[in-house]
Order: C-alpha cells, then sequence, then structure tokens
C-alpha cells in the first residue's frame, strides 16, 4: 500500500464522514422544526389569464435554520426526503396551510398545497386530510393538492388511489412539473386530476424556442382534450401572457405575474 493510496482511502472516508455529520445535523433541524415552528409558508398567486384576476395561491414553504436565515426547500427537502421525515413535513404544511385558508375562504381564494411522492405512500393521508379540514374549518373545495407527474408516472395505481381519495373528501388535483416525465401522456386520461401544471423549463424558453412551443402547444391540446385546465409555471415576462393565451392555456404563475411572499404579506395578520 503506497502512502497515495492511503491518502486516498482516508479522504474517502473523511468525505463520508462529513456526509453521514450532515444528514445527521439535518435530521435533527427538521425533527425540531416539526415540534416548533421553524417553517414558514410563502404564498404565490395562480393567475387567470384572461382577466390576471387570482382565485388560488400556491403554498411554499421556508425553513428558518438557527441563525436566522429564510431557507428554499431545495436546501432541506432532499434530506427530508432521505430521511422519510418528508411525509410529516407535508402533513405540517397541510395543517397549517389549512388554518390559513380558514382565513381567506371566505374572499373566494383557494389554496394548492405541494404533496412529495412519499406522502402517496403515506397510508393516513387521506384520514389525516379529512380530520384536519373537519378540525380547521376549510372548505375542502377550495384546497387544490399537487403531485408530481414523475411520482404519479412511477406508482400509478397508488397515485391514483390517492388522488380518487382526495377528490371523496371535495378537494381538487393538480399534476405537478408536467412535461418532464413525457410518458404521461398516456397516463393523463386515467389520472384524476383537474389542473395539469406545465413544467416551468417549457414556459421559460418559449420567446427563444421552437421545440417548446411545440411541446407547449402540445400539452395545452391535451389538457383540453382530456378536459382539465392548464396552468403555466415559470411566467417570468409580460410576453408569454399572449402566448399562453393563444395556447388555449387558463392559468399562469410566475415572478412577472406575482412572486412567493409571506402568507402575511398577501393576506394580512392572522
Ligand atoms: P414547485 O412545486 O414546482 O414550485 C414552483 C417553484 O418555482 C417554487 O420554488 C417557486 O418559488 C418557483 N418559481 C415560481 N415562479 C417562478 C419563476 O417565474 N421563475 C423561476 N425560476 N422560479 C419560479 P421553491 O419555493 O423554491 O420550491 C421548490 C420546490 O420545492 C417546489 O417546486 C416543490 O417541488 C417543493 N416544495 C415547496 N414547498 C413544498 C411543500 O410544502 N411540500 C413539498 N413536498 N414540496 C414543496
Ligand atoms: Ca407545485
Ligand atoms: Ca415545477
Ligand atoms: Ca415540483
Amino acid at each position: 500500500e503506497t502512502g497515495v493510496q492511503r491518502w486516498h482511502l482516508l479522504h474517502a472516508l473523511d468525505h463520508a464522514k462529513g456526509e453521514l455529520q450532515e444528514r445527521v445535523y439535518w435530521v435533527e433541524q427538521l425533527h425540531q422544526a416539526l415540534q416548533g415552528d421553524a417553517f414558514e409558508l410563502m404564498v404565490q398567486p395562480i393567475v387567470r389569464l384572461r382577466d390576471r384576476s387570482v382565485r388560488h395561491y400556491e403554498v411554499l414553504v421556508r425553513m428558518r435554520d438557527p441563525s436566522g436565515e429564510l431557507l428554499l426547500p431545495g436546501r432541506f427537502i432532499p434530506f427530508a426526503e432521505h430521511s422519510g421525515q418528508i411525509v410529516q413535513l407535508d402533513r405540517w404544511v397541510l395543517r397549517a396551510a389549512l388554518k390559513v385558508l380558514r382565513r381567506v375562504q371566505s374572499q373566494g381564494i383557494g389554496l394548492a398545497v405541494n404533496l412529495s411522492g412519499q406522502s402517496l405512500h403515506d397510508d393516513g393521508l387521506t384520514t389525516f386530510l379529512a380530520d384536519e379540514l373537519r378540525a380547521s374549518g376549510a372548505d375542502p373545495e377550495h384546497l387544490i393538492l399537487e403531485i408530481t407527474e414523475t411520482a404519479a408516472v412511477t406508482d400509478f395505481s397508488t397515485a391514483r388511489g390517492v388522488l380518487e381519495g382526495i377528490r371523496a373528501l371535495g378537494c381538487q388535483t393538480a399534476l405537478d412539473d408536467f412535461g418532464v416525465g413525457f410518458s404521461s401522456f398516456h397516463y393523463l386520461g386515467q389520472l384524476p386530476v383537474d389542473y395539469i401544471k406545465i413544467d416551468g423549463s417549457f414556459i421559460r424558453s418559449l420567446p427563444h424556442n421552437e421545440d417548446s412551443r411545440i411541446i407547449v402547444r402540445a400539452i395545452a391540446d391535451i389538457a383540453a382534450g382530456f378536459g382539465k385546465a392548464a396552468i403555466a409555471e415559470f411566467v417570468d415576462q409580460e410576453v408569454l401572457v399572449p402566448m399562453l393565451r393563444d395556447y388555449g392555456i387558463a392559468y399562469g404563475q410566475g415572478y412577472h405575474l406575482g412572486r412567493p411572499v409571506p402568507v402575511e404579506e398577501a393576506f394580512g395578520p392572522a
């Protein structure tokens, strides 16, 4: 064994140890956040393109770290998914969102909440949702649950069952990040969803990419054919609005139409 090999081995061990420590750190942070109040909800408007009215807001979670910094989900959700804590996180967000919904539904405002792929395997999810709806007094008709297309396609029958359960409670459903998985065209007619959200990567590139135009137009036609409303993500400039309207896409969401803001900023103090 040479000194160089030994150095590499020690380096690899060190790296593995670092990763493990990071995971342990996040399990603990997430655990504390789930007990306490380190998660915060932002909301971003979903805009009806015809008249720019807002019927729904999507709920987007943030995490306050010990130093006070507000972290984007990209920083902590991968760890929550790895540890399985994402299922509790989804429940936490759902419960907090229903409290907000109870407060804003009388103004005709609805909320859209994200569910992770793992929450599709949370056996108690629909019971939890039913209980929380009852306890909060939130109106199920003003709640949309978003599940990602990849999760729905990877485990089609589970996804269908969960979506049916959600709908049986009177809530609506949306298929998120649509178009990335592609195989979804085949399934779309069989999934009980009310909305499909066209993945932002296609929308952002619309003005300068002919392929994206073809894809977005095709998705819009397929959605309409199956009787689902389409929502375009990442509408970050005005030129997109007339294009999307031309394609028959009813709703848009993105920085140009409204950035995510804290709940109190959108709806006033609790
Ligand atoms: P998503 O569900 O696809 O949400 C849309 C993401 O795009 C949000 O990022 C939003 O802030 C961002 N966005 C909105 N408009 C624009 C735009 O015009 N341009 C660009 N570049 N981005 C835009 P965010 O809040 O960082 O969330 C990232 C992802 O984290 C979400 O993607 C969702 O998959 C996940 N996530 C967020 N909140 C939750 C939650 O409560 N539960 C679960 N399971 N996942 C969540
Ligand atoms: Ca979403
Ligand atoms: Ca997306
Ligand atoms: Ca997503």
